[in-house]
């Protein structure tokens, strides 16, 4: 399992989010119905790094493709899910995607919003205030992405890991050799996902990317 290093490598850019006015001006013109429920349900907004280039517990990796798809998508508006549950209607929404890369790593950034008093019939929250505590506290803090389509290419051959032409197996070692067949190192085979979209943004108990989490320097929006 890799260390969970993306987020420390960003550290300057963690807390630049957009600012609350702007974010709130977002909801409105692109997704409320009626924007006069900011006034009457206080909203509340909150930043996550979504996906990351590091390797997953299911030995996968997120590709270039992909996490742009993902910032594309994101800034386009998902809804933030409630642990996958996607037969449950959303806990809130994506209102911004960002896509960074500094060296070596990449991440997805997005900021999401929900508005407090709104009470679910049946979820892991009662309300929608109960969960804001529980981002607040850092009690929820984990997320975790949904993505469909896209290919899943192997690490070590480069051809279609569902493939019959790929013997490879994730998570299992194999010899690298070079042209001359002497062996150089061994690697991990794991799949590359490229090209994926984002179906949408859950909040987990546990994520499976390290370093997909709700960002610190989250506060209620004083609006
Ligand atoms: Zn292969």
């Amino acid at each position: 399992m890799p260390e969970a290093k993306t987020l420390f490598e960003f550290p300057a850019r963690l807390m630049k989010r957009a600012p609350d006015e702007i974010l709130l001006d977002l909801a409105k013109s692109r997704n409320a119905f009626d924007p006069s429920v900011f006034d009457e349900h206080r909203p509340f907004f909150f930043s996550a790094a979504i996906s990351n280039g590091e390797l997953d517990c299911y030995y996968t990796r997120m590709a270039t493709s992909s996490l742009q798809n993902y910032a594309a998508d994101a800034d386009a508006g998902v809804s933030l899910q409630d642990s996958h549950w996607e037969w449950r209607l959303g806990l809130g929404r994506s209102l911004t995607g960002k896509y960074e890369k500094a060296g070596e790593s990449e991440q997805v950034i997005a900021d999401f919003y929900t508005v407090c008093g709104i009470k679910f019939n049946d979820a892991t929250y009662q309300t929608t205030d109960d969960f804001i505590n529980a981002i607040r506290a850092g009690i929820a803090k984990d997320v975790s992405i949904g993505f469909h389509g896209g290919e899943f290419v192997c690490s070590v051959c480069g051809l279609d890991m569902w493939s019959w032409d790929c013997w490879h197996i994730p998570g299992l070692e194999y010899d690298i050799k070079d042209k001359n067949g002497d062996v150089i190192r061994r690697e991990e085979a794991f799949a590359w996902v490229a090209k994926a979209r984002l179906a949408e943004v859950s909040v987990v108990y546990k994520g499976a990317t390290p370093g997909a989490a709700i960002l610190k320097g989250i506060f209620l929006s004083r609006i």
